[in-house]
Parts: structure tokens; C-alpha cells; sequence
């Protein structure tokens, strides 16, 4: 019973499937398989966005860090929450790619508008001393997983158009976003103002495939340099794109997000019930954080439940507060929720914990 990340996940069989029937015969490399091309398509008329420039990359870090880089001189910030991915996983990766620096909004999760605009004011006071004022990255769904409403998006994107600032979004779970919010993924990105969006497909069910998508193609070419030079242009495509077209196709990617946001709601419910388990954030997609005393997660442990946490635990007394991250994938079914509740309701009775 692991609920770790959802990138410990496995693969669903039409992505396998798509993977096989893309193996037969020969296909031009380098991203110019008929394959990307039905990708290219197919994510123009997803997005309603005929002109975007599509891209695929296999990992998560590139797809951000290629795109802030090609958003961004090295002399820039880019503005981010203090907990975003580009900050605290990715290994300065961004840095690296753009040159720039991050500055961190605020001390929360989501970014919050005021202090948006307080941060961007502040910068490019010393001059040429200074770093100048460069992207917004916005992460959809957040690390701590909350939602912005389109709304919150809208705002963040009107003060960055009021510096003239790109903005960038991180969707390494933009699927779970999108059926959270119910919006269309035009909606919940160039509509809303958003420039650049890292299209998330591993955590969601794919094998290693995110897209990066740029709505104004202006910058496609620097991009397509970009990726080169950091050798994450991959010769046989084919595969790249396979995996991304049968995300697409009938949907499947609304579908596997469906299924884990469902999953994940029946899961937050039971953990209601249970009144020593406390939520951190009210969860709006398939990310749950919550706080329980040590005795609930080392009785859970011992039974199987396996996630991450975010404190302490060893030699801790068994009253002393355990943060958890609780992720729900794609694969989960309904009956696996309820062996987790189980699980759960078990080890929160304290009596029997000896
Ligand atoms: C997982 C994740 C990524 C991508 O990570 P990789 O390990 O590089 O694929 C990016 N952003 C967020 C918010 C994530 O959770």
C-alpha cells in the first residue's frame, strides 16, 4: 500500500500498448515522427490555442527549467513560491539552464497577489546592481496541493502583464487540476494569462514524458536550441510522442486524473471521520497533507501504509505530531482507499496499540 508519490505509479496499458504499435517500422527522429505531429494537433485543439509551439522532454526539471530559461535573461528573477519544485527539487537546475535567480514570494504555498506585486516593486531598485525582474512560475496544482481558481490565476497574471512579465506555469499535475477546477485547459492557462505551461504526463500515467507548451511560438526556436544544447532533444522521438498521444487521445488523461481525484475524494472523507488526523491544507486534487500524532504512523507503517513525512519521527514520543503526504495515483481504486481507511482507523485506536 504505497501512497509515496505518484510517480511511484505504473504505467496504464494503452500508454504500453501505444509504446508497442509505435515500435513497428521506421520513423524519422529528432521530434519530426507522424506521431508528433498528431501530438502537436492534438494539444493545439486541446488547448484551443492553434499556434502553440508543442515540445516533449522527459523529465519534469527540464520541462521547467528549458522553459524559464528561454523565458528569461541571465540578469533576471523569476518570482516563485518559496516551497515551488524549481526551488526546493530541482537541484538549481532552473538556475543553471537560465542563469537567473529565484526570488521566493511570500511564506506560503500558493502565491498571493500582494505580496506578488511587493516583491516584483522591490526589485530593480539598485540599478545596474540589481537583479531585473524576469518570469512568475505558478505551480498547478501546488506542492501542498491546493488549486488556484482561475480567478487567483487571473490576478497573479494581471500584475505580472503590469511589469510586462512572463508567466509560466508548472503542471506536473495540471490533469488533477483541471478536472479539480472542471474548467477547459484553455481556461486554466493562456485565457487566465499564462505564457508557458509544463505539461505534466509522468505523474499522471506516463512512462517519462512532460510537454512544454509556449501559446505565443515567438520564442519556439530558442527553445528547440535550448533543448538541444541540453541534451534533452531525443533522436528516437517516436516513443516520446507515443506515450504523449495516447494520453490524449479519448481523453485518457482527464480520465486517470478523474479516476485518482475520486479516489483521493473518498479518501479525504474517511479521514474526517477520524478526528486525530488533521488536515494541514483543505486538499482540492490528489495531494493530502495532514498531521497526526506519531502513534497513528508508526501503527499504520507496521501495517503496511507507506508515504512520506515531513517530520521527526525517530525516538519522538508517541503524542509528538507527524506530517504526511499522502498521494493518490491514477491506479488506485476504490477498494484500495478503503484498506488505507481501514488501515487507518486501526491505528488511530490508541488501545490497541501496544
Ligand atoms: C514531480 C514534479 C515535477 C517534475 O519532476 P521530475 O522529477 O523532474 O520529473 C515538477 N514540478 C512539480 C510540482 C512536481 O511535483
Amino acid at each position: 500500500m504505497i501512497f509515496s508519490s505518484d510517480n511511484y505509479s505504473p504505467v496504464p496499458q494503452q500508454v504500453l500498448d501505444a509504446l508497442v504499435e509505435a515500435n513497428k517500422g521506421y520513423q524519422p527522429s529528432y521530434g519530426e515522427d507522424s506521431q508528433m505531429t498528431k501530438v502537436r494537433h492534438l494539444i493545439q485543439k486541446v488547448f484551443e490555442a492553434p499556434q502553440a509551439a508543442v515540445y516533449l522532454v522527459a523529465t519534469g526539471t527540464a520541462a521547467n527549467s528549458l522553459a524559464l530559461s528561454t523565458l528569461c535573461e541571465p540578469w533576471q528573477t523569476i518570482f516563485c513560491s518559496p516551497v515551488s519544485h524549481i526551488h526546493e527539487d530541482e537541484c538549481n537546475a532552473p538556475e543553471f539552464f537560465s542563469g537567473a535567480k529565484l526570488t521566493l514570494v511570500g511564506n506560503g504555498d500558493k502565491i498571493n497577489p500582494k505580496e506578488l506585486k511587493k516583491s516584483i516593486q522591490a526589485e530593480e531598485s539598485r540599478g545596474v546592481h540589481g537583479p531585473q525582474r524576469g518570469p512568475v512560475s505558478i505551480t498547478q496544482i501546488t506542492e501542498k496541493g491546493q488549486v488556484y481558481t482561475l480567478n487567483e490565476i487571473n490576478e497573479l497574471t494581471q500584475i505580472a502583464k503590469e511589469f510586462k512579465l512572463p508567466v509560466h506555469m508548472d503542471g506536473a499535475r495540471f490533469a488533477n487540476a483541471l478536472v479539480s477546477l472542471g474548467c477547459t485547459a484553455a481556461e486554466m492557462t493562456w485565457k487566465a494569462g499564462v505564457d508557458v505551461v509544463s505539461f505534466g504526463g509522468t505523474k499522471n500515467g506516463l512512462m517519462g514524458v512532460e510537454g512544454v507548451i509556449f501559446f505565443d511560438p515567438q520564442k519556439a526556436w530558442e527553445f528547440e536550441l535550448r533543448r538541444k544544447r541540453a541534451a534533452h532533444l531525443f533522436s528516437k522521438h517516436r516513443y516520446l510522442s507515443a506515450q504523449m498521444l495516447a494520453y490524449l487521445e479519448n481523453d485518457l488523461w482527464i480520465e486517470l486524473a478523474g479516476r485518482a481525484n475520486k479516489a483521493a475524494s473518498r479518501l479525504i472523507a474517511g479521514l474526517k471521520e477520524i478526528k486525530e488526523v488533521e488536515f494541514l491544507v483543505e486538499p482540492k486534487a490528489n495531494l493530502i497533507f495532514v498531521k497526526m500524532p506519531a502513534y497513528i504512523h508508526r501503527k499504520a507503517f507496521s501495517m503496511g501504509l507507506e508515504y512520506y513525512t515531513w517530520s521527526e519521527i525517530d525516538g519522538v514520543s508517541d503524542d509528538t505530531p507527524v506530517v504526511a503526504r499522502f498521494v493518490v495515483d491514477w491506479s488506485r481504486s476504490l477498494g484500495d482507499i478503503d484498506k488505507f481507511l481501514e488501515i487507518m482507523r486501526n491505528a488511530a485506536e490508541k488501545e490497541s496499540y501496544i
